[in-house]
């Protein structure tokens, strides 16, 4: 029996990361992307491939560049047979008052997180389509939903994230695929390294659940999302331990 397929963006740490672990563990055929940790991700792919005897193969570059995606989308299509998953999960932050973000600040955050999913969602739905099935889950953020100060770049990126999501979710419904999206709170992850231990403990009041989340907590949903029925599809799913 044919084994099915993920696309993951960002996999090299984070949430990214513990996805592709839960996907492989599930048997699913990974392709895995990042831009800089190409070694790292190299490594990865070869332990999930022994640990789970699945095929992990890695294809690194840029997902803000479209000429780049299109080159992935095929590689993932023709490598594995196709694309049953996409988790557009690779994306950046940065802080800036409105009035000194200058425009290339701007447009790099747009384009890694926002317009990168148009361009993997764009070229993968042909092939979904064709199958009649499919299940695409794109990673927004709390701050997409409620917006963050010093975060504008990043809110409307996110917040972009959520009503192309329910766009495309609409278009693709009368052909079985979803379109989800994930809506996470503070995550441990490097993006929230630059936080020191009295910010840390700030953000815990802040948090009902007392504690920032583990990127598997957020892998969990992701996979829950793959594999939920296709009348599922839309939504907004938040795992913030009950921040907004
Ligand atoms: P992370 O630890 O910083 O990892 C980001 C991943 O994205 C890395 O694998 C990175 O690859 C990849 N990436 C960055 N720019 C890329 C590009 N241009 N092309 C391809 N890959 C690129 O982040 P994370 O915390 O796991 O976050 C994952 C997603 O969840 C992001 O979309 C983020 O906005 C969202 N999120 C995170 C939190 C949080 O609190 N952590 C909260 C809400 C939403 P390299 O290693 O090669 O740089």
């Amino acid at each position: 029996m044919d084994r099915k397929t993920v696309l993951i963006t960002g996999a090299s740490r984070g949430i990214g990361r513990a996805t592709a672990e839960l996907f492989a563990k599930k048997g699913y055929d990974l392709t895995l992307n990042a831009v800089k940790s190409v070694s790292i991700l190299q490594e990865y792919a070869e332990y999930l491939t022994k640990k789970y005897r699945i095929r992990a193969e890695v294809y690194p570059g840029d997902v803000s560049d479209f000429g780049f995606v299109k080159k992935m989308i095929d590689f993932a299509v023709s490598g594995l047979g196709g694309i049953d998953v996409l988790v557009n999960n690779a994306g950046i932050s940065g802080f800036s008052l409105v009035q000194d973000m200058k425009p290339e600040q701007w447009h790099r955050i747009m384009d890694v997180n926002l317009s990168s999913v148009f361009y993997t969602c764009s070229l993968a739905v042909p092939e979904m389509i064709k199958k009649k099935n499919g299940r695409i889950i794109n990673i927004s953020s709390i701050w997409g939903e409620a917006g963050a100060a010093c975060e504008a770049a990043y809110s409307a990126s996110k917040g972009g994230i959520i009503a192309f999501s329910k766009a495309l979710a609409k278009e693709l419904a009368p052909s079985h695929i979803s379109v989800n999206v994930v809506s996470p709170g503070i995550i441990d992850t490097d993006m929230n390294q630059c936080f020191d231990d009295i910010e840390r403990e700030e953000l815990k009041e802040r948090i009902p659940v007392g504690r920032l989340g583990g990127s598997d907590e957020v892998a969990r949903v992701i996979v829950e999302l793959a594999e939920a029925p296709s009348f599922l599809t839309a939504q907004v799913i938040r795992v913030d331990g009950g921040m907004l």
